[in-house]
């Protein structure tokens, strides 16, 4: 089973200084900066999946991640280089994607089949994933001759046309790519019908998309169905599923890669699941920067607090956290500087029983991943992207581990 991490360019300072918040001046972000990869040892992730929309932007509904010279740069390099991949211990595989989330509300996918073929091969790509149009909807009662699946059925034979003319052009122009092509579904049925159709065109690798919103018991219904019609050398691609308790029952029906963000998302979107434990979350330690908190800027404009006073408690929270990482106050005394600077910005949530918990158990000590071993405390603190970003790195470690668990082997090669 192949986890691959989606590239959203997330990278972190290795010069950060976490006590004064400063960096390096002479340090050059692209040059400098590590991704997820370039930090763990070994990586937590079998390749990266770079979508088409994170680097270039589509046309009407959004920009892109990179900046002009980045992209130019990527085209210019390859991927290989552009991400560093043989600077791991392991080789990283890239997989690439058109990101067919970013323009779910347009009439047609916003790129031609040759572009992104060109994308992919451009940019050297080990596994290219054709154009696809996602279908959000569940709906397995639903048969295609049905009035209400007219646009499911519209979406759907669009995503195989241009499943079929992807693989036409990557077999006329010899391409380097393994290409996939994409089922796109709102049923255990239609699913299937596509996995067919795309068996047809001459696929043995098939990624199923739009299941993101679908709930475990749904997506097995959908694979028990497509079982029925995958060859037995037909490999699938999960697009965007982390369900990880699941993943040997995955496995079983001839899922043999997957996609996430969420196990690095969660460390800074999530309100509680912060940091991951191999049984368990914790909840992260909140402690903004003044100059960062929008809620926290209008007291203080408005008068309603000092700025002098909210620096000093902010201050004093994160001294007590570091006193308490070095045994030199307990627990309370930790909550209690956490409480007092909730106060100033965020007086709704009480999260004290749960820092509680997260204090006393320190799990941060118990990880053997690299950014744990060398910033402590510091990780999970919720506070500024070097901090988060790390905790997001962390979870990808904790995460991949998990994974290997539940296959019950070592999956690195
Ligand atoms: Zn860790």
């Amino acid at each position: 089973m192949k986890f691959f991490f989606p590239d959203s360019q997330d990278q972190v300072d290795p010069t950060f200084d976490f006590l004064t918040e400063e960096r390096d001046p002479f340090r050059v972000r692209q040059r400098d900066d590590l991704y997820a990869h370039e930090v763990l040892k070994p990586p937590p992730f079998n390749g990266l999946l770079v979508s088409k929309a994170i680097v270039d932007g589509t046309a009407g509904s959004s920009t892109g991640k990179y900046t002009g010279p980045q992209r130019h740069r990527l085209y210019r390099q390859g991927a290989r280089q552009f991400f560093r991949l043989n600077n791991g211990s392991t080789p990283l595989k890239i997989m690439g994607d058109c990101g067919a989330f970013s323009y779910v509300g347009e009439e047609n996918p916003p790129y031609s089949v040759e572009e992104v073929v060109s994308f992919y091969e451009g940019c050297g790509f080990d596994y290219g994933i054709s154009v696809d149009h996602v279908i959000f909807q569940y709906e397995p009662k639903i048969v295609h001759t049905d009035d209400a699946a007219a646009e499911w059925v519209r979406r759907q034979e669009i995503t195989l046309d241009l499943a079929s003319d992807f693989w036409r052009r990557c077999s006329a122009s010899d391409v380097h790519f393994i290409p996939l092509g994409v089922a796109q579904g709102w049923s255990p049925e239609s699913y299937a019908h596509a996995v067919k159709e795309l068996q047809r065109i001459g696929y043995r690798r098939i990624a199923l998309g739009g299941m993101v919103p679908l709930k475990t018991n749904e997506i097995l219904a959908c694979l028990q169905r497509i079982d029925d019609v995958r060859e037995s050398d037909t490999e699938l691609h999960l697009l965007g599923i982390s369900r990880c308790e699941q993943i040997r029952t995955f496995a079983d029906h001839g899922v043999t890669s997957f996609d996430s963000t969420s196990p690095f998302r969660q460390a800074f979107k999530d309100d509680r699941d912060n940091y991951y434990a191999p049984d368990r979350t914790y909840v992260a330690l909140r402690v903004p920067q003044v100059d960062g908190n929008a809620k926290l800027k209008a007291r203080i404009r408005s008068g309603e607090i000092g700025q002098g006073q909210a620096m000093l408690l902010e201050r004093s929270a994160l001294a007590r956290l570091r006193q308490f990482d070095k045994d030199e106050v307990g627990v309370d005394a930790a909550l209690e500087a956490l409480a007092e600077y909730s106060a100033v910005w965020d007086r709704k949530a009480d999260r004290t029983s749960q820092y509680r918990d997260t204090l006393e158990s320190r799990p941060w000590r118990a990880c053997d991943c690299t950014i744990c071993a060398s910033v402590g405390i510091e990780v999970i603190i919720f506070r500024g992207a070097e901090r988060n970003k790390r905790r997001g790195f962390h979870n990808l470690h904790v995460f991949g581990q998990r994974v290997r668990r539940q296959l019950g082997e070592d999956d690195r090669d």
